[in-house]
Order: C-alpha cells, then sequence, then structure tokens
C-alpha cells in the first residue's frame, strides 16, 4: 500500500483563495507601502469583531503575542506565571524571557489541557497569572479558570495559537480573557504567507500599551521617534494582512470543514475496532476547532515510523514536555512532577487532518493504523 497523504496541504488551502489572494498582493506591490497600512488596519478591525473584543492588534508571530501580552501585563523577574507543560515552547519560554518564572501544573487527560482543579495548590504569593493554552484547537476549561482568576487576582492571557475561531460556550476563545494570543503560522487554523500573530483584548489601558510596546514603544504616532517604554519590533506586513483578510472571511467554512472531517475519523476509527487506539473525547460545551486530530497509541514510536513509511502524515506535538526541556533545567523539575503530561508526550499521535481532507484520504490513514496493530 502506498497512499501519500500529507500532514496538512497548505496547496489546496490556497487553491481556493489565489484569485482574491494574488489580487491583493498585487495592489500591495503597485503600492509600495509593505509595512502597517490600510491592510494591517483592516485586519485589526475584523478580527477583533471575529474573535470579540473592542482590540486586535497584528503582530510579528504568536510568540511575540504572549510576550508582548505579558510585558503589557507589567510581568517581570521575581513573578511567577501558571502554564501547562504540554504546550509549544513559546508559551513558557515568553515567561521565561522577562526574568519571571513559568510554573506548570499539570493537565486533564481527557482534554490535554491544563488541570482547573491542579491550579489552586500551585498560586503563591508572587503569582500574578495564568496562560491557559487551548490544546489541539480544544477550549480549556475557562469558567474554572475565571473563577479562579478572579478569586486570586491574577491576569489570564489565552494562547489561543491552536485555536483560532475555537469556542467556549458560545464566545471565541481569545475574548475569554484578559489578553488572547493568537499565532498565523501557516499551517495554524488561520494561516498567514509566512510568522504572523495577533493580540486581541477589550481594556483600553492594555490596548493602549500594547500599541506601543510592538512599534518600540513610540508614542502612538508612527515614526515619530519618541519612544515612553522599552518596546519591541513586532509588526504584522502588509503581505500577511491581506492574505489573513482574504482567509478570514473562509475560516468559519474551514473549521467546520476540520470539525467534520474529525468525526469522520472518529466514526472510521472505531468501526475499524482498533482497542490500540484510545480517542480524544470533545466535552461538553466545548467547540474545538482540530488545529490537530491526536489519539493516543500503543506502541506510538513504531506506529510513527511505520505510518511515516506508509506515505501517512503523521505527526507528533509535542515529545517533550516543557518542565524536562534542557532549556528549563534551571527551575529544577524533574521526571514524575507532571505524570499526564508526560505520559500524553509518550502516547501521542496526530493524524493528518485539513479541511480538504478526502474521505479516501481518511480509509487510508486508518487502513493503514488498522494494518500496524494486526
Ligand atoms: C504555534 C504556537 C505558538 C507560537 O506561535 P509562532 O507564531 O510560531 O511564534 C505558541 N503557542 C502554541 C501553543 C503554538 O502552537
Amino acid at each position: 500500500m502506498s497512499s501519500h497523504v500529507p500532514p496538512v496541504d497548505l496547496k489546496a488551502e490556497f487553491r481556493e483563495i489565489s484569485s482574491a489572494a494574488t489580487k491583493r498582493l498585487q495592489d500591495i506591490f503597485k503600492s509600495g507601502r509593505y509595512i502597517l497600512g490600510e491592510e494591517v488596519a483592516r485586519f485589526e478591525r475584523e478580527f477583533a469583531r471575529f474573535i470579540g473584543t473592542r482590540y486586535a492588534i497584528g503582530v510579528a508571530s504568536g510568540s511575540d503575542a504572549i510576550l508582548l501580552g505579558l510585558m503589557a501585563l507589567g510581568v517581570g523577574p521575581g513573578d511567577e506565571v501558571i502554564t501547562t507543560p504540554f504546550t509549544f515552547i513559546a508559551t513558557a519560554t515568553s515567561i521565561a524571557r522577562l526574568g519571571a518564572k513559568p510554573v506548570f501544573v499539570d493537565i486533564d487527560p481527557d482534554t490535554f489541557n491544563l488541570n482547573p482543579a491542579l491550579i489552586k495548590r500551585s498560586i503563591t504569593k508572587r503569582t500574578r497569572g495564568i496562560i491557559p493554552v487551548h490544546f489541539y484547537g480544544t477550549p480549556c476549561r475557562m469558567d474554572a479558570i475565571r473563577k479562579l482568576a478572579k478569586r486570586h487576582r491574577l491576569f489570564i492571557l489565552e494562547d489561543c495559537a491552536q485555536a483560532c475561531g475555537a469556542y467556549f460556550r458560545g464566545k471565541r476563545v481569545g475574548s475569554l480573557g484578559t489578553i488572547g494570543a493568537f499565532s498565523f503560522y501557516p499551517t495554524k487554523t488561520l494561516g498567514a504567507l509566512g510568522d504572523a500573530g495577533a493580540i486581541t483584548v477589550s481594556d483600553r489601558k492594555l490596548y493602549e500599551k500594547l500599541k506601543s510596546l510592538h512599534l518600540h514603544g513610540e508614542d502612538g504616532k508612527f515614526h515619530s521617534y519618541r519612544h515612553l517604554m522599552v518596546g519591541i519590533n513586532s509588526r504584522l506586513d502588509a503581505v500577511q494582512a491581506a492574505a489573513l483578510n482574504v482567509k478570514l472571511k473562509r475560516l468559519n467554512q474551514w473549521n467546520q470543514a476540520r470539525r467534520r472531517a474529525a468525526a469522520r475519523y472518529t466514526q472510521l476509527i472505531s468501526a475499524a475496532n482498533i482497542p490500540e487506539i484510545q480517542m480524544l473525547k470533545e466535552p461538553a460545551g466545548l467547540q474545538s476547532v482540530f488545529h490537530q486530530y491526536a489519539v493516543r497509541a500503543q506502541s506510538r514510536d513504531a506506529l510513527y515510523a511505520y505510518l511515516k513509511s506508509k506515505g501517512i502524515g503523521v505527526s507528533i506535538y509535542y515529545p517533550i514536555p516543557l518542565h524536562l526541556q534542557p532549556c528549563f533545567r534551571p527551575l529544577g523539575y524533574r521526571k514524575g512532577d507532571f505524570p499526564e503530561a508526560e505520559r500524553a508526550s509518550r502516547e501521542v499521535i496526530s493524524l493528518p487532518l485539513y479541511p480538504q481532507i478526502s474521505l479516501k484520504q481518511q480509509k487510508d490513514v486508518v487502513k493503514a493504523l488498522k494494518s500496524f496493530y494486526s
């Protein structure tokens, strides 16, 4: 059997938007205006409306969105910020870059997200906030997290990098905390033509601070060269904004297609009766956008190698939990500290999933899964 199913298919996505996107890109080339400008302003307006916040700010990447969010919230040396060890490295390095300490809390094995029941015991006098990560596109239990944050006066910075468009009880992620951070890395549910990101916020003071911080702390007039704060250079450029403006119009439709494809996997895998594979359950009230369709698998590493050899584009997000990353050795965590995050890192495997995946491709994936275990 030699089926080729890519992990994502950005070419198929581009085919859907190519005429609209090409037109806008040509307009940008003709204008010669590549930084900020009307496309960026339009995207910021539309994106805020889409998420349901008062403001959105385009930035250069999802990592910068998290970093800038923490900078605006005044996080610095001596502060502690609670987050999950089962996430992409940028969630926690952003905390560390500001001299603050990432404090990890284990995940809920059913959702792979921060377990709210375990947060309380990690709150200290130094705790400033929580970064819930809506991992694989599944919203965190934001009701419980918000209750804790309110009681202990903590900020919530939602890491929405994998969950653009997902809902928690009828509200979009990115509108449920103090600040939302988004990545438009090309493979995310809303992807740019390179690196890009955004911050969502409703508080006016925070918004104004963020507006300044991402433009080197300038006083609100671009190229005034008067700097109120020590900021960074992190702008969304016009080319990325143009692509995002075209794609944002399709996002609901694409996310629905992801959900349908995920439901199809669940059906096909159940019907194939593969007890070695355990599927993720979507809890009531949460609407995932299935950035990843991840399952737990017995003999995961051998399965991964086998599927790769058959041309099936599987991936592992992520093989090493953050508390065991060499760069975080100074934090003093040990193996065994977060058993669920460690088990997830050993067991998870993401199957190919993108809006344009065909039934035939999904059947090929499940056939290959079945053949590995039989
Ligand atoms: C992708 C991702 C980021 C970082 O986004 P970049 O745009 O690549 O900087 C942060 N957090 C999570 C959970 C991500 O998946």
